[in-house]
């Protein structure tokens, strides 16, 4: 329950002014806070109050409670590109995992969109599986802010008690999901690779651990909603069904401007990340295997050839060979193209988790022992500073064939 500590409160009202549901009132005649029935726990008065008057205690919630949560919730990240409001690709691919879990739990799958006019989204959000779209719209929603978002989820959780919520572990996805589960007193598994139901109903969550050398499987099994991000590209993109239909939940937004405590003045759009190897569909990554920094040629040659991107591990971002916006790995970036050659990468376990769900691998190592070869769907054995200057040669001839 929310406590107050009549001690510490000023009376100042900001609580009352942040409830979205109306349920903190400074009481006239003591110039003290009262919570109301309705409170549902949301914890946006809690980190809203500058005094520390407030705090929640949370009891531990018995297995028929945990049973009552149901529904599997997605958050429904979008972006501008060139002027549009497009939903990210991540929210689609959760969304096609959110349905699979949904159907072995016998739920519906709910998406969570936000923003000021983002409407027109939801008709794609049910083609791709969404069930319910609660649709959130506000004025002060417009753009990202952490506490808008937080306090906008928190209080949907808060009173449609979902079992599972899952968000995109994008930058803006890793600064929400940490703050809804602190609000909430939830847990959270950031990264995962792998989710499922298991037996007891409860979502089985893979992610690595302890530096990629094993694969740790988490299980929230005392709170409610289990919440989780997960990487883009990790999962794939669910098919669009016209034919599937679902409702449009609109959902009062009742939040103001003391809500959010910090304001966009500038929006500076950085020119440097002209590579995105995570939307690249030819990746040729390169390994320690190249020897040194002026092997590249060769490699960019090839890249330009195949019309790819140049990645790479992350023995070459710490050699200072590769900028870090190019590395593949649970360190780096996780990608998804239909082609990722690798040159002179050995395949350890914190690479493979970046690139394994590529459509074809092809590899190339001095070491036929090299544990890329096991991920590997075409694997050639040899040096590949020769190997690479005969790839160019042939695509050369090729493209003059043709
Ligand atoms: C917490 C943590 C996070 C990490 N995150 C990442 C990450 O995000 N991404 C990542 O990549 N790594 C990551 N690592 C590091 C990872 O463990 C490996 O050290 C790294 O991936 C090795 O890079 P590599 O394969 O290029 O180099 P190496 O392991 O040194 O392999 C070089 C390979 O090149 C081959 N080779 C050499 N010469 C040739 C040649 N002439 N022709 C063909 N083949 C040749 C060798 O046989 C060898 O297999 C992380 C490690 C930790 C502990
Ligand atoms: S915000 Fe804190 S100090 Fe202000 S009225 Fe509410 S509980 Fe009291
Ligand atoms: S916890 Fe949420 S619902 Fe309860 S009083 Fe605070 S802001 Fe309102």
């Amino acid at each position: 329950m929310l406590e107050v500590n009549i001690e510490a409160c000023t009376g100042c009202k900001v609580c009352e002014r942040v409830c979205p549901f109306g349920a903190i009132v400074v009481v006239p005649e003591t110039k003290k806070a009262k919570v109301l029935d309705n409170c549902t726990l949301c914890g946006a008065c809690v980190s809203a109050c500058n005094f520390d008057a407030l705090s929640i205690e949370r009891k531990a919630v018995s297995e028929e409670e945990l049973a009552k949560f149901n529904k599997v919730f997605v958050w429904g990240e979008w972006e501008r590109k060139d002027g549009k409001i497009v939903i990210k690709n991540v929210a689609l691919e959760l969304l096609g995992k959110g349905r699979e879990l949904a159907d072995k739990l016998g739920e519906s799958l709910a998406i969570l969109l936000l923003g000021k006019e983002v409407e027109h989204l939801a008709p794609s959000l049910i083609h791709h599986g969404a069930d319910i779209v609660y649709l959130c719209e506000h004025e002060l929603l417009e753009e990202y802010s952490t506490d808008g978002y937080a306090t906008v989820i928190s209080s949907v959780i808060a009173s449609e008690k979902p079992s599972v919520v899952l968000y995109g572990a994008t930058p803006n996805g890793r600064d929400l999901a940490p703050r809804i589960a602190a609000r909430l007193a939830l847990g959270l598994t950031a990264d995962c690779t792998g989710l499922d139901i298991n037996e007891n109903r409860q979502l089985l969550q893979t992610r690595p651990a302890f530096g990629g050398n094993i694969m740790a499987s988490i299980l929230s099994p005392y709170t409610r909603p289990q919440m989780s991000s997960v990487r883009p590209n990790v999962f794939p993109k669910p098919d669009s069904d016209e034919n599937k239909t679902g409702e449009i939940e609109r959902v009062n937004v009742n939040l103001k401007p003391y809500s959010i405590r910090t304001k966009i003045i500038e929006e500076i759009i950085s020119h440097d990340e002209g590579i995105n190897i995570e939307e690249a569909q030819i990746l040729v990554s390169v390994g320690r295997g190249i020897g040194s920094k002026e092997n590249f040629k060769d490699v960019e040659n090839l890249a330009k050839e195949l019309d790819g991107t140049v990645s790479g591990s992350r023995a070459l971002v710490d050699l200072g060979w590769l900028p870090h916006p190019q590395q593949v790995g649970q360190s780096g970036k996780t990608v998804a193209p239909t082609l990722y050659i690798a040159f002179g990468i050995s395949g350890a376990i914190q690479h493979l988790v970046g690139m394994s769900s590529s459509d074809t691998i092809v590899a190339v190592n001095n070491d036929a022992d090299a544990p890329i070869f096991k991920v590997a769907d075409f694997g050639i054995v040899g040096n590949m500073h020769e190997i690479i200057p005969e790839f160019i040669k042939l695509l050369k001839e090729h493209k003059q064939r043709n």
